[in-house]
């Protein structure tokens, strides 16, 4: 079951009694919390059976189906907090301070043509919620496959969780195979049928550009209000939450743009795992430009990528920066712009990681029976997946793209 959680701003200010309630559910969360701390439980059930008369009597008020989703929520609390202590990280007895509750699909109705939400309170006691709805919501309104989740109520938003079962993936034609850089995607495009290959490229150079402009500022707060441990946290942190969504932004973006292209050829996307790789700490940490961004793309690639039926492949990048594809090679350390081997093979360093990629697919059997012949693929002819000039690309079928000689 796939679930994409979708953003609604409300029409109108949260009315006093949904105020009221999402304190209401905050206090019994932090109670749960409190009571399953005591009686060393998380689940859901078993807080429910230690404190649901109790809390009964606290909230006599409550709508049911409230209380027993609050549980859920302190489960989830507590689950985070014991692995927090489990992996040794410092933390404090969690207290939930922002205001926050969810109600599962029983426990609220919402009006799919007309956009409104019923939330019952209290027996007797309902609130609608109008909400803004745009041509992006409408996508998800109006798909009747798409089943309904639970409600998060914030007080300036909502977050309805949608539901599909997964699409059974296509048979791939094509397969595009993608080295993730700092700033770009490098890769091939290969056809299964045919067995022509170009490469392809989906550059968004202003990601590195606003981490190292995020980063420099964070800095220099850090110096600036060293006198002030606690603003300067904060405003750090402010800092860090611009720095994700702008970045988040881009990354879906580009995601958009790849996949949709890659739908429109049935290709299979494969993708370095980069879940083993990691950076010395100190220096390197330092100097370097964080994986997160990479992470995160390939992050947002699976999950739209399974959301659209696109089949992806993960392969370990081992040697993948150094292989001749050729000869089989491995060269001892990284090169300028250009691999180069001693066999007379070389290529952009990007574009041959993307190929060694390719072959560790093929090889394992994940790229559905293409052959791929790296001494006969076209390296002088390049299709551009995003440019972030001109955004997305603007013929999706891929027909005419924009093609360059380099
Ligand atoms: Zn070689």
């Amino acid at each position: 079951m796939l679930i994409k959680g979708v953003v609604f701003r409300l029409d109108s200010d949260l009315p006093s009694e949904a105020k009221y309630l999402l304190e209401d559910f905050r206090l019994a969360v932090n109670n749960a919390v409190r009571a399953g701390l005591q009686a060393r439980v998380t689940s859901r059930n078993a807080l429910s059976g230690i404190a649901y008369k109790d809390f009964r009597q606290e909230h006599p008020m409550m709508y049911a189906q409230h209380l027993v989703s609050a549980f859920a929520v302190a489960g989830g609390v507590l689950k985070n907090y014991r692995r927090r202590i489990r992996k040794g990280v410092a933390c404090k007895v969690p207290y939930v301070k922002r205001l926050m509750m969810k109600a599962e699909n029983q426990a609220y109705k919402l009006g799919r043509e007309s956009g409104t939400i019923d939330l019952p309170i209290r027996a007797g006691c309902h609130v609608k919620l109008k909400l803004v709805v745009s041509q992006y919501h409408r996508k998800y309104l109006d798909d009747t496959t798409l089943s309904l989740g639970s409600l998060t109520l914030l007080p300036d938003r909502v977050i309805v969780a949608f539901r599909k079962g997964a699409p059974a993936s296509y048979t791939p034609e094509s397969v595009l195979s993608l080295d993730t850089n700092e700033r770009s995607l490098d890769g091939v495009f290969a056809s299964i049928h045919s067995g022509t290959a170009v490469t392809v490229k989906a550059e968004f150079p202003d990601i590195a550009i606003i981490q190292q402009r995020h980063h420099d500022r964070r800095r220099r707060l850090q110096k600036k209000k060293a006198h002030d441990r606690r603003t300067s946290r904060r405003l750090c942190r402010r800092e860090g939450t611009r720095e994700r969504h702008r970045i988040e932004h881009r990354l879906h973006q580009v995601a958009d743009s790849v996949l949709s292209f890659a739908e429109s050829k049935k290709s299979a996307v494969v993708l370095e795992d980069l879940t083993g790789i990691r950076f010395r700490r100190g220096k390197d940490m330092n100097r370097r430009l964080s994986l997160w961004p990479r992470r995160k793309l390939h992050s947002i690639i699976e999950y739209k990528a399974q959301w659209r039926g696109i089949p992806v492949v993960k392969v370990d990048p081992r040697y993948s920066s150094r292989k001749c594809p050729i000869c089989g090679e491995i060269q001892d350390s990284r090169m300028g712009s250009e691999f180069a081997c001693e066999c007379g093979w070389h290529l952009d360093r990007h574009i041959n990681a993307s190929i060694n990629l390719l072959q560790t697919a093929i090889s394992n059997g994940m790229a559905g029976g293409l052959r791929f012949d790296p001494g006969a693929f076209q390296h002088d002819v390049m299709m551009i997946l995003y440019d972030p000039v001109k955004g997305a690309r603007s013929e999706p079928n891929g027909t005419s793209c924009d093609c360059q000689v380099t």
